[in-house]
């Protein structure tokens, strides 16, 4: 800095250079406070599955040698958390990797026959009625498997909070592509929408418990969408149903690739 005040640099140079590095300062600190949070979170959402298993696994020591009712209910809780857990890493490892700022891979892609495939993997999958309504061929220039990964979780989300049947449909705008997936299933209460993609954020849990989901889901939905330049809006009314639209852009171009 001394060196710097004695050579050629303005005074005005200097205090731009001093401001600059206030501002990088800043955004370090920003980003260490997101990730110290996220790492308190973590920690916290790993500590309800593990009680769990912690207690039904004393449980079965103590009653489940002498009464099997009781050992198949602790041991159906420990699978049922442990996959849960095991979710939740593979999640926080997909967060973890989408801030590294990997390239996309783009490519020209026909949206009607993702849906198509997409949701004859779902029905095969889980046998629930997804119906679809798309216009003809519809092609957009994308990162392929990040946008069928998000159409996945949309699509896995409206399957696990309903019961009846979900539709889908696509449609071609002047300068995008909409695709609305609607259920008709439990409905988001106004006041949670804002929080919606928040990470580890479930509108309650009790509610949510059987479905063994990590409150991930969305923030990777979010973080996809935004390194796609989607736009996600969201439609919900409790005991009514949900429905997520996305605007895509026709094409986008590979941001890192392009610097
Ligand atoms: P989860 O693994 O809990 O499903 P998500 O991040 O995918 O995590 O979703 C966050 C929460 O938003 C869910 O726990 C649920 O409460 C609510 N939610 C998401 N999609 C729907 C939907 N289609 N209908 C009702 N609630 C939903």
């Amino acid at each position: 800095y001394e060196k710097l005040e004695k050579s050629d640099v303005g005074k005005d140079e200097l205090a731009e250079m001093g401001r600059t590095f206030n501002r990088m300062m800043e955004a370090l600190e920003t980003n260490y406070m997101k990730q110290q949070q996220f790492v308190s979170n973590a920690s916290h959402e790993f500590k309800t599955p593990l009680t769990v298993i912690e207690s039904y696994a004393k449980l079965l020591l103590r009653r489940g040698f002498t009464n099997e009712k009781v050992a198949t209910e602790a041991l159906e809780a420990i699978v049922n958390e442990s996959t849960r857990m095991n979710n939740m890493i593979v999640q926080m490892l997909e967060l973890a990797k989408n801030k590294e700022r990997i390239p996309l891979s783009i490519q020209q892609l026909d949206v009607t026959h993702l849906l198509e495939n997409t949701l004859t993997q779902m029905r095969q999958a889980y046998n629930r009625n997804f119906q679809y309504q798309f216009a003809e061929s519809l092609y957009i220039i994308t990162d392929e498997p990040k946008l069928k990964q998000l159409l996945f979780i949309l699509l896995d989300n409206a399957r696990k909070y309903s019961d009846g049947r979900i539709e889908v449909s696509a449609t071609k705008q002047t300068n995008s592509i909409t695709i609305s997936i609607r259920d008709y299933g439990v409905g988001i209460p106004q006041d949670q929408l804002p929080h919606l993609f928040d990470r580890f954020f479930r509108v309650s849990e009790d509610r949510n418990r059987k479905t063994g989901g990590t409150g991930l889901g969305l923030a990777i939905a979010n973080e996809i969408a935004h390194s796609l330049q989607i736009k996600i809006e969201v439609e919900s009314e409790v005991d009514v149903g949900t429905c997520f639209i996305l605007h895509i852009p026709l094409s986008i171009k590979n941001e890192v690739e392009s610097k």
